[in-house]
């Protein structure tokens, strides 16, 4: 089984759920709490892209936790309490919901991520409207606070992280971050990306709140209650008679960038459905064995890959020109020697795509030539 060697799927922090009713705030009081500091898929680490685990103390000084309320920058709306939708970014802090009878808007900036063997506690703080947004961070980076848009001399001076700490795309250090903070830097992208995505009431467009240590927003007008997404998707290994692998080549990608199929599950399908349906789709290929193999949750923003090895029962190849470019068969010999020569770059090593063809392949596979 490939599941524990995927990066992102390892996880060793108990998640005590049954704790986060009153977890936050004991949590938070606790210095002996670890927290980490995420925004948009990135982490903040040190210059040995390890996660920066903070005190709350310090990561409350750094992100200088002050207001009563906090605009996230990246909801498309934000809703007043009575439900009045108020259009664009507003700089308005007065627009946003700041609590609820079951929580407050505390729940939504602080998430309650665990506990290890030991007790000691781990949560996330959101820091909404970083700008600007490196992809992988730098040094001179500064966190800017909510409502950044227009100049505001209310607003609380920008803070320098600390030194060597850095902004990290999830998608880079995944793949090297210890099982501990893989697990944890997982998760808190995950709920980073549902908080700053539902802002509002599906039922009735009301103004959400997060409640339970911010793994729940609840509608300030009708009390429902609305959970983390998780948007499965399907992502397979294809293999003939002959013991060949088929990869993609996806019309968006880099030159010479290929992959194994993927494709999101469809409403009402099953996940061996989805297989035989997206491989049929984007190549002609017919499927007939499906077989699991692992999965890895992939918070960008909100997915699940569930992996599999796929039997394929024909082997003409016909692509659909338009999600892919083109498709065909390696043979183990003609995979590593198109990966050694550079014509084929193959999916991240934090990928289960990656795991996937390793799996296939038996082994890993060889380094690229030096760009
Ligand atoms: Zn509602």
């Amino acid at each position: 089984m490939i599941v524990d060697a995927l990066p992102l799927s390892r996880a060793a922090v108990d998640r005590a759920a049954e704790h986060r009713p009153d977890g936050l705030a004991h949590a938070l009081a606790e210095p002996s709490t670890r927290v980490l500091l995420v925004d948009d898929g990135s982490v903040l680490t040190d210059e040995a892209f390890d996660l920066l685990l903070l005190s709350p103390d310090e990561a409350r000084a750094l992100v200088a936790d002050p207001v009563a309320s906090h605009v996230d920058e990246r909801a498309e709306h934000t809703v007043s309490p009575d439900g009045r939708v108020a259009g664009g970014l507003s700089s308005d802090a007065a627009a946003v919901p700041t609590a609820s009878p079951e929580g407050t808007d505390t729940d939504g900036l602080w998430l309650l991520l665990g506990r290890d063997a030991d007790g000691t506690a781990y949560a996330a703080r959101r820091v909404l409207g970083r700008r600007p947004a490196p992809a992988t961070g730098s040094a001179s980076d500064v966190l800017v606070h909510a409502a950044a848009g227009a100049p505001d001399s209310a607003d609380p001076p920008p803070t320098p992280l600390p030194p060597g700490a850095r902004w990290s795309s999830l998608r880079v250090v995944g793949a090297t971050l210890s099982a501990r903070d893989a697990g944890l830097a997982t998760s808190a992208v995950a709920l980073d990306a549902w908080h700053a995505r539902h802002p509002r009431c599906p039922r009735c467009g009301a103004a959400t709140v997060a409640t339970q240590a911010g793994w729940v927003r609840a509608c300030t007008v009708d009390g429902s209650e609305h959970y983390p997404r998780t948007d499965p998707a399907v992502i397979m290994a294809v293999v003939d008679d002959a013991d060949r692998l088929l990869l993609g080549h996806a019309t968006a990608w880099a030159a010479h960038r290929w992959s194994t199929l993927a494709g999101f599950v469809e409403a009402g399908e099953s996940l061996e459905s989805a297989v035989r349906r997206e491989v049929r789709e984007e190549t002609g290929v017919v499927v007939d064995t499906v077989e699991y193999r692992g999965s890895q949750p992939w918070p960008f923003p909100a997915s699940l890959m569930v992996g599999f090895r796929a039997h394929a029962r024909s082997t003409d190849v016909a692509v659909d020109g338009v999600e892919l470019e083109s498709a065909r068969w390696f043979t183990r010999a003609e995979l590593r020697d198109a990966v050694a020569a550079g014509d084929v770059i193959p999916p991240g090593p934090s990928s289960i795509a990656r795991a996937l063809v390793e799996d296939w392949y038996g082994g890993r596979l060889p380094a690229g030539p030096e760009v």
